[in-house]
């Protein structure tokens, strides 16, 4: 039931594209494409790609970014639109006692506010979805969210997928 890679194209990415590598403040479901996986994982700031692109929204964010990385991060309030393959790196805001934190609404953190919490970077992967059934990403299951009757596989289909 092992889970074999997508072809690019066939995960609505063109062969020649390379994966987008983002950095980001946060991370929202709005970017990625409605049906996937997204994989979090803990990264240190040394895994963070050089050359990510910047999708930093807030100056004083990238302020905190750039001291923290060692390099010049540019505040870019751009949309995203990732898909299968793509990877988003997100530096979350947590306090110094390790719990979330969240700005009040509305503020812009100024360097006082920002040395009251610390930075822990994730990376978000963007992954194919992969059929409930047989676990194949090129499953109809996978591809259109549910099979009438039985999976690619051969395995029954629950139906519409929630
Ligand atoms: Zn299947």
């Amino acid at each position: 039931m092992g889970v074999r890679p997508l072809p690019r194209q066939a995960a609505g990415v063109s062969e020649d594209a390379a994966p987008r590598r983002v950095l980001a403040s946060a991370f929202a479901l709005g970017m990625a494409p409605a049906r996937c996986r997204l994989v979090v994982e803990p990264v240190d700031a040394g895994d963070v790609p050089v050359d990510a692109e910047p999708a930093v929204g807030h100056a004083s964010t990238a302020e905190v970014y750039s001291a923290l990385l060692g390099r010049a991060v540019a505040c870019d309030r751009r949309a995203l639109s990732l898909v299968a393959g793509d990877e988003v790196y997100v530096g979350a805001l947590v306090a110094l006692d390790g719990r979330p934190w969240r700005p009040p609404e509305g503020t812009v953190l100024d360097a006082a506010a920002l040395a009251a919490v610390r930075v822990e970077w994730r990376r978000v992967a963007v992954l194919p979805p992969v059929c409930g059934q047989c676990g194949d990403v090129e499953c109809a299951v996978s591809r259109l969210g549910y099979a009438p009757g039985r999976c690619d596989d051969g395995r029954p289909s629950r139906g519409p997928s929630p």
